[in-house]
């Protein structure tokens, strides 16, 4: 039994957020989830309200924020292009302003505080699997600019703190992230389809469907969070969290068909600005610094997530 801990979660009522509070309720810690909704729900957190240990603020983190904590995830911020494209000042706000409060808040209590960034900081690559040295190949004006480069932004400012004042930071890059509770509506891939294929509607396939993601589950993910937070203080990250299993967005298409039995036929629909055209993590760093490796196969968590909407749409 590890000692209990007073744990922050920004974002915490989002998809990954949720799961990663259930985790750490579950784990005996006491959570703080801060969230103002934006693209998050109550609902997602429904099931830990009536809790001892857990407690929901409704807050903007892009207003300072006075509690007492052991540790913080930064989790606030819209993640899908949809919902970070449709207020892209904000998004930028959030990443840049939120990490500025929460930083101020890790520096005065003395917290150790995650950072949630992604692989977007790696734009449309040029080295393939990306490494954590690769620099990054980012449009800073494009459509993906705000979110890309608030997160960017958000990861100069950890390691700024971490230089200039000591602060005990940890920054992971998160490839793209599935399951239960993924918000339907919001325009990221695997939802789509597979709402898309139990609806029995076309599924959209952006472009030709050739470019290619890395798809993990969320459970793996959350592990991969914790791990890196209960990780020795020298390792700050920032460290690569995602499955390797690369493939194809007309591939995936398919398997959705095939695991829902749907009659849906592919559609093709112009690729968006800046949309990378391949995308895999390289996991060496995570899998020897923190001894972590995702264990969940693509087939079980789609089937898992298909389930899940199967109850919710
Ligand atoms: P999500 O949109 O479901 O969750 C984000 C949460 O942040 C929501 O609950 C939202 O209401 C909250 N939020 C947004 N702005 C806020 C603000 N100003 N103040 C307080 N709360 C705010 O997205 P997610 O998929 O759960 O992503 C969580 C984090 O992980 C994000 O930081 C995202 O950038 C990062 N990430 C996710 C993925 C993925 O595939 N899911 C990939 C890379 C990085
Ligand atoms: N995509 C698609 N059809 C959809 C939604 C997304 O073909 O209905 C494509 C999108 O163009 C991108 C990939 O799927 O190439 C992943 O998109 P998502 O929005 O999930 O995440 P991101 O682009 O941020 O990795």
């Amino acid at each position: 039994m590890t000692a209990r801990k007073k744990i922050l979660v920004t974002g915490g009522a989002g998809f990954v957020g949720s799961h990663l509070c259930d985790r750490l309720v579950n784990d005996g810690h006491e959570v703080l989830c801060v969230d103002n909704f934006y693209t998050g729900t109550r609902n997602n957190v429904i099931g830990l309200m009536d809790k001892a240990h857990f407690e929901m603020m409704h807050h903007d983190v892009t207003f300072p924020l006075y509690v007492e904590v052991d540790e913080i995830y930064n989790l606030a911020c819209p993640a899908s292009p949809i919902h970070y494209q449709h207020d892209p000042v904000q998004t930028t706000r959030t990443s840049v302003h939120g990490a500025i409060n929460m930083l101020g808040l890790a520096k005065r209590t003395g917290a150790k505080i995650l950072q949630a960034s992604t692989s977007e900081v790696y734009g449309d690559p040029e080295v393939h699997p990306q490494t954590e040295d690769y620099l990054g190949n980012v449009n800073p004006i494009g459509l993906r600019g705000c979110y890309d480069e608030g997160k960017r932004c958000a990861e100069t400012l950890f390691f700024d703190y971490y230089r200039q004042y000591g602060t005990n930071i940890r920054v992971a890059r998160i490839f793209n992230t599935y399951g239960p509770r993924m918000h339907p509506d919001d325009g990221r891939v695997v939802s789509n389809f597979i709402v898309q294929a139990l609806k029995g509607q076309p599924i959209t396939v952006y472009g030709n469907g050739s470019q290619t993601r890395s798809f993990c589950y969320v459970s793996d993910l959350v592990g991969g969070l914790v791990a890196l937070m209960d990780a020795p203080d020298e390792i700050t990250g920032p460290v690569n969290l995602g499955n390797p299993r690369e493939m194809t967005i007309r591939e995936l298409a398919e398997q959705v068909i095939a695991m829902t039995g749907s009659k849906s036929k592919l559609v093709e629909k112009p690729l968006p600005g800046d949309d990378p055209t391949q995308r895999c993590p390289d996991i060496t760093r995570a899998k020897t610094q923190l001894g972590w490796t995702p264990g969940v196969m693509l087939e079980d968590g789609l089937k898992t997530t298909i389930d899940y909407f199967k109850t919710t749409i």
